[in-house]
């Protein structure tokens, strides 16, 4: 989430929040700063171990092998709802809390579908709008993984163009209908009540 890494030079005072230092071989000092303490560091001393540690991850969303039919059939048979369904880290990697909410607004699914029932065609469906969605963050400057989700749930940057994701109680872009939301896993999920089924 938020959190940097930054060289500083051997001189260079250290700020509030820098959590861990590295002495580079010329001196210079990196830096880890994390005011919001949601970053870690894990130290691997062979490739072996950092391969074996990334194992247990899902696809890459922007990965071509990301299809409708990829996540249709890993759902078979899943209660799990979808929205934590394409959330897990396991499944497919990267699809935060804003981007589940808003693909499945795009894709006109309700959060708490079970997987297992989800056909073919809206999982091609659902694809499509998570990378949608993705790129057009990225594309928005990549700015919003700065300061992504305060502490109050609302997004610091990213705002203008999001449909559902913290307008609780306001109207629906699309048909007026007014945006609920519901808590899933323990995260705010938001939709429209109509459009989303
Ligand atoms: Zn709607």
């Amino acid at each position: 989430m938020t959190g940097s890494l930054r060289v500083s030079g051997k001189n260079e005072e250290k700020r509030k929040h820098d959590h861990v230092e590295m002495i580079l071989s010329d001196g210079k000092i990196l830096r880890f700063h994390d005011p919001r303490r949601f970053g870690y560091l894990k130290w691997f001393a062979t490739q072996d171990e950092l391969l074996a540690s990334f194992s247990h991850y899902g696809i890459e969303p922007l990965d071509d092998v990301f299809t409708g039919k990829y996540l249709y059939e890993k759902s078979r048979g899943k209660k799990q709802a979808v929205k934590n369904f394409i959330m897990d880290q396991s499944v497919v990697v990267g699809v935060g809390n804003i981007y589940a909410c808003e693909a499945l607004f795009m894709a006109g699914i309700a959060p708490q579908t079970a997987s297992g029932k989800i056909s073919l065609t809206r999982y091609a469906k659902l694809v499509d709008a998570i990378k949608k969605v993705l790129l057009q963050a990225i594309e928005q400057g990549g700015t919003t993984l700065k300061d992504f989700e305060n502490a109050d749930a609302k997004p610091g940057y990213f705002q203008q163009s999001l449909q559902v994701y913290g307008r609780v109680n306001e109207e629906c872009a699309l048909c007026q209908a007014i945006i609920t939301t519901k808590v899933l896993a323990g995260r705010n999920s938001f939709y429209c009540p109509k459009c989303q089924r």
